[in-house]
């Protein structure tokens, strides 16, 4: 991390440095964040962009001290999840600027509802989760920074990939801790953890005292690590099983199998965390499940616990390799994350292909449902998630689903594949999407598009 470069040394991506002290038992954390940020426009810049999500949570994030190439910053803005720096000279193209970032967290604890959404960042009783604690930089288009308003439904952070290296200090760390990240890890000292993890949109972690882990290794030689807070354990008609091996199987074997349909997975690990939060969530190289479909898993396939790690492991793909606007266009993602589900079911559970429709789509979506918005509706255009899910998500799979039906199965999945390969590792739009259909293509699936999507 040196100071402003320029030409002597390429072009790369943004570089994160992380050191965070983590006070676990009062929830808190103190940060510092060197930010390597190289100019890849072709204008200089006066000022760098970074959404933090942290600051969308009341008296959580306290920003310290702001730098630029190791002195104060000139000034800098924070409203809401978008902070300002101005810099200290305008950065011309080709060239790097460091920034210093210095803060303190007091974690928010996860509450309960549709706020209970967002705990994979706050605390519980038995786990604390880092997702989206760390600033990243904006994304850059045409000339402007993107951030985009908060609001309960989805997610709105548009994040371009980075490398991070992260070192988390835990002074008097209980000696059961354990820290769940992706990554290569390696422990400099007792009380210390730091993890590597290049090409990600952001870095994630959570830490628990009553973490068990499990591993398994998919077909594709990556290794999947779950963390599972204590006994999954449930006694079935079949004798006792576990939720936590099945997770973890479903997750080696989704894994492998998008690896082979879309894109190799770039990791050696992928990390599954059972959050101690409703739902699930997605980051790069790790997941989150929540522990009420661990709870209720009825011991077999047709379950949430499958649906939802499958789902999860597909946003690999469908967000952490080929970003998307997940404010304007949620559909991009969401959509193939949730087609992803079905044929996960197709390739492992064939007999269970009409129980996940009716049981996943139909039941929300029957085909006499009437959409209150189309598939690319904006998150801004919902109040209420379940709204949100049924347009999005699963008018989206149907949707999807069709498309495959008018194209035949082999080019469709052509078609997903180069989507993965041309996508990976930038933001993509619709427009991304769509024109890697041919125009004969196009004009075959006209019809469905005008069904699903709005005019414009
Ligand atoms: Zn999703």
């Amino acid at each position: 991390m040196q100071g402003q470069g320029c030409a002597s040394e390429p072009i790369g991506h943004t570089q994160h440095l992380v050191d965070a002290t983590v006070n676990y038992p009062r929830r808190t954390a103190q940060v510092s964040q060197m930010v390597r940020y190289f100019n890849t426009d072709v204008a200089p810049l006066e000022d760098i962009v970074f959404t933090v999500e942290a600051n969308r949570f009341p008296q959580v994030f306290t920003l310290e001290e702001v730098t630029v190439d190791h002195e104060p910053a000139p000034a800098y803005e924070l409203t809401g999840r978008r902070m300002t720096v101005t810099l200290l000279d305008p950065l011309p193209p080709g060239c790097a600027v460091t920034l210093g970032l210095h803060f303190r967290l007091d974690l928010p604890g996860v509450g309960e509802g549709i706020i209970g959404h967002s705990g994979y960042f706050g605390f519980t009783a038995r786990q604390i989760n880092l997702g989206h604690w760390l600033p990243t930089v904006a994304y850059r288009a045409s000339g402007a920074w993107i951030t985009r308003d908060v609001t309960v439904i989805g997610e709105q952070v548009v994040s371009e990939i980075a490398d991070w290296d992260v070192t988390v200090h835990v002074p008097d760390s209980p000696v059961a801790l354990k820290i769940a990240a992706p990554g290569t890890m390696n422990r400099p000292a007792s009380n210390a953890w730091r993890f590597v993890l290049p090409g990600a949109r952001e870095f994630a972690l959570s830490m628990s005292t009553q973490f068990e882990t499990r591993s398994v290794e998919a077909a594709n030689g990556t290794t999947v690590e779950l963390f599972s807070l204590g006994s999954t354990r449930i006694q079935t008609d079949q004798g006792l099983v576990d939720a936590a091996d099945h997770s973890a199987e479903v997750a080696a074997r989704s894994l492998a199998m998008y690896s082979d349909l879309f894109s190799p997975y770039p990791y050696d690990r992928l990390v599954v965390v059972e959050g101690d939060f409703p739902d699930g969530m997605e980051f790069s190289g790790l997941i989150f499940v929540g522990a009420g479909w661990f709870e209720q898993w009825p011991g077999t396939p047709q379950s949430y616990l499958t649906i939802i790690t499958a789902h999860e492991v597909a946003h690999q793909w469908w967000y952490a390799g080929v970003g998307s606007d997940q404010a304007l266009t949620p559909w991009l993602d969401e959509a193939l994350a949730t087609y992803s589900e079905y044929i996960f079911f197709e390739e492992y559970y064939p007999d269970l292909r009409d129980w996940w429709w009716q049981f996943r789509v139909y039941s929300f979506v029957p085909d006499t449902f009437v959409a209150s918005e189309p598939v690319d509706a904006t998150v801004y255009q919902f109040d209420n998630l379940r709204a949100y899910i049924n347009a999005v998500y699963l008018r989206g799979a149907r949707m999807l689903h069709d498309l495959r039906g008018s194209l035949g199965t082999d080019a469709f999945f052509t078609w997903l594949a180069a989507y993965a390969q041309a996508g990976a590792g930038r933001v993509a739009t619709p427009d991304d999407f769509w024109t890697l259909l041919s125009a004969e293509q196009r004009t075959q699936i006209a019809a469905i598009r005008a069904r699903y999507l709005s005019d414009d």
